[in-house]
């Protein structure tokens, strides 16, 4: 097997960007990529980081710091979400659109990668100052995003909601004959402002069904089988609906306020409905104990999935853990580190661009039906996105069994190949 043992020649700082770059330099080494496109590929095309004021509750103003980072636009208009966290820099943004480049193209889609954010902390937040956040943010992006040019999406800490207010305000500075042509700027909106059916659990039905195509190829059964979930948050919950409804058992969960365990498992409906009415934290639920949040991924289990955050399993916690599958719900969970324990471990990692690339596919049916006036039903978009996603799973699964490397390699050599095609074709201008 090719592991991730290269180190850059250069010095980066440790974090997601360093993690993104080594994964892409592996991968770029391995296919002997173009130089001249690999430096294309190496930066980000556009960085904007905006400062703006917004009038709180109390009516002092406060300055945020807003970011979108738009790496490269190849293969179509730049995509990817907003994150609302306080961990958002220039090089969180940067490491996430990279990894949003590499899953569209994986995916086929025909758009590039972004992902930008705001610094701050949502929970310090009314949701009256959240709107008026999020719409000045909106203003001051101005049409550096747009329908065609860069499409914005949730991603942590930021819903549906989020999204309606980032139209309305889009919608809102342009002409009225251009309003209804502009539905298409953001995607993951709620069904009633121009949302699509299935939007909301395709991330997390994705990771279900990377987990299911791995359990068939494998010849697992799925049935009774012990999973752990970090982060109970969209992609977290949704993932863990459709592995119970398999007959999989969660046994634990983690989230930003604490770790609980039930070695008998719990129902995940019920765990959901506790969540949303206690300010969507799991801590204190009745049928599970809370457990030191450093023991969460060296627990008992067969299936991990981490969807929260960055750089969660690491050369500390790697060798505890007991699960033979890691499913990446979150955008790079694992550092580079990390993956060669458990690689070295036997442990198969469904990596984070194929895995959570259901969000994104979603996404495009949401586009596409946006800009061509069409209302699809939710088992026509669940198909497609089950299509989609077999589609890419037997694609990686190909490539590792005749690269014999790992899924992750992979997946950023189909990736990285597609990008390459399309700059040997097209060429450089001028
Ligand atoms: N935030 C999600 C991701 O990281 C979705 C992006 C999108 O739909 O554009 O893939």
């Amino acid at each position: 097997m090719t592991t991730l043992t290269k180190t850059s020649k250069k010095t980066r700082k440790q974090g997601m960007l360093d993690n993104v770059m080594r994964q892409f330099d592996n991968a770029a080494d391995i296919i002997g990529l173009n130089p001249n496109i690999r430096k294309i590929l190496e930066v980000t095309n556009n960085e904007f980081v905006v400062h703006f004021p917004v009038r709180m509750d109390n009516g002092e103003v406060e300055i945020f710091t807003g970011y979108r980072v738009q790496h490269n636009n190849a293969l179509g208009p730049y995509k990817g979400g907003l994150r609302y966290h306080p961990t958002v820099d220039i090089d969180a943004a940067k490491a996430l659109a990279m990894w949003m480049t590499w899953k569209t193209s994986l995916a086929g889609l025909p758009y590039g990668g972004a992902k930008g954010g705001i610094q701050l902390d949502p929970s310090n937040y009314s949701l009256a100052e959240l709107e008026r956040i999020t719409r000045r943010f909106t203003y001051a992006l101005g049409d550096n995003i747009g329908p065609e040019l860069d499409i914005p999406a949730p991603d942590v800490n930021t819903n549906p909601q989020t999204m309606a207010w980032i139209l309305d305000t889009y919608m809102s500075t342009k002409s009225p004959s251009e309003r209804s042509t502009n539905m298409h700027v953001v995607t993951g909106k709620p069904i009633g402002a121009g949302g699509s059916e299935g939007r909301d659990r395709a991330t997390g039905y994705g990771v279900f069904l990377n987990i299911k195509f791995w359990a068939e190829h494998k010849k697992v059964d799925l049935k009774d089988k012990k999973f752990i979930v970090q982060g109970f948050g969209n992609v977290g919950y949704w993932a863990a609906h459709f592995l119970e409804k398999e007959g999989a058992v969660m046994t634990a969960v983690q989230d930003a306020y604490g770790s609980i365990a039930n070695e008998d498992g719990m129902s995940v409906e019920e765990l959901m409905e506790y969540a949303t009415a206690n300010k969507g934290s799991v801590l204190g639920f009745a049928d599970a104990v809370p457990i030191d949040k450093n023991d969460f991924f060296a627990l008992n289990c067969d299936i991990c999935i981490p969807s929260a955050l960055g750089n969660q399993i690491t050369a500390k916690n790697a060798p505890k853990i007991k699960a033979y599958l890691i499913a990446e719900g979150a955008n790079g969970p694992t550092d580079v580190e990390a993956e060669e324990i458990l690689l070295k471990k036997g442990i198969d990692i469904l990596p984070d661009i194929l895995c959570n690339s259901g969000g994104v596919i979603g996404s495009y049916f949401e586009w596409l039906q946006n800009r061509n006036g069409e209302i699809w039903q939710l088992d026509e978009v669940m198909a497609k996105l089950e299509k989609k996603m077999g589609e890419s799973f037997k694609r990686v699964l190909e490539t590792s069994q005749r690269r014999k490397a790992d899924m992750r390699t992979a997946a950023f050599i189909i990736a990285i190949e597609r990008l390459e095609e399309a700059y040997v074709q097209r060429g450089i201008f001028p």
